[in-house]
């Protein structure tokens, strides 16, 4: 069997006041699985997320990603971790404003040390793919919000990372740009990219989900694999 691209086992937050953020959740990924968490707001979703982008570190339990022991890292191998193995889209772009469309998706890249040509090549395949192209010169500010998350999209796939997270991808989109999100995670999926997205919003996770995992006050309450249209509960293993 092949490496699961995300291990969680037994994954413990608690944060300083209140209850636990995360109780005891051990959840498998398999590669080119299209996975959404949903709960309510509050349920531990975003705390789940962090742990799997080695943002945030749980208090026991292990989470391991591409064969990295995230939570064993520290600063700097986090960074590095980051850079290397998972791309990131957020609710609110965070694109860099004082940059060109072109210069943010180049970033990562940079960061990486990757040769200015080749870094280029793959950023304008990128912007076809993505059909954001004509606005390579153009700052962010100037873009609608469609087209925002579209440029973060590009830049989080600029590493070629193993795993595309996103938190809340659609939730400051008007509706006509949040359907093109969509369409971009089912093609993302079908180019066999592993996704993990996080949201509250149910008609994101039918549009692109082969798998839904339901949060409830730091628990997973169900875990569904969505096939043939039919859901099928998932089989610890
Ligand atoms: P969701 O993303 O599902 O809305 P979160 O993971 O953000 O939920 O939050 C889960 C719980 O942990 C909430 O009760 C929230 O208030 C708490 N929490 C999240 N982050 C922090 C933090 N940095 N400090 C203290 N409490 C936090
Ligand atoms: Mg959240």
């Amino acid at each position: 069997m092949t490496e699961p691209v995300i291990e969680l086992s037994g994954v413990h937050r608690q944060f300083v006041d209140g209850p636990a953020a995360l109780r005891d959740v051990s959840l498998t990924v398999q590669p080119g699985e299209a996975v959404a968490i949903l709960g309510p707001s509050g349920s531990g979703k975003s705390t789940m997320l962090n742990m799997i982008a080695g943002l945030d570190r749980p208090d026991s339990g292990t989470v391991t990603v591409a064969g990295v022991r995230v939570d064993k890292l520290g600063e700097a191998g986090a960074a590095k971790y980051r850079r290397n193995k998972i791309g990131m889209i957020f609710q609110f772009f965070n694109l860099l404003d004082d940059l060109t469309v072109l210069d943010n998706i180049l970033l990562p890249a940079e960061m990486m040390g990757v040769g200015r040509g080749e870094a280029r090549k793959r950023a304008n395949s990128l912007l076809e793919t993505l059909g954001i192209a004509k606005h390579a010169r153009a700052y962010p500010g100037r873009l609608s919000g469609g087209e925002r998350q579209r440029v973060a999209v590009a830049r989080a796939l600029m590493n070629r990372p193993p795993l595309l997270l996103a938190d809340e991808p659609t939730g400051a989109l008007d509706s006509a740009s949040g359907e093109e999100v969509k369409g971009l995670l089912r093609e993302l999926h079908a180019d066999g990219q592993t996704i993990v997205v996080v949201t509250h919003d149910e008609s994101l996770a039918a549009s692109f989900a082969t798998r839904i995992v339901r949060f409830r006050d730091g628990q997973i309450a169900s875990d569904t694999r969505v096939q043939n249209g039919s859901p099928e509960p998932v089989v610890a293993r």
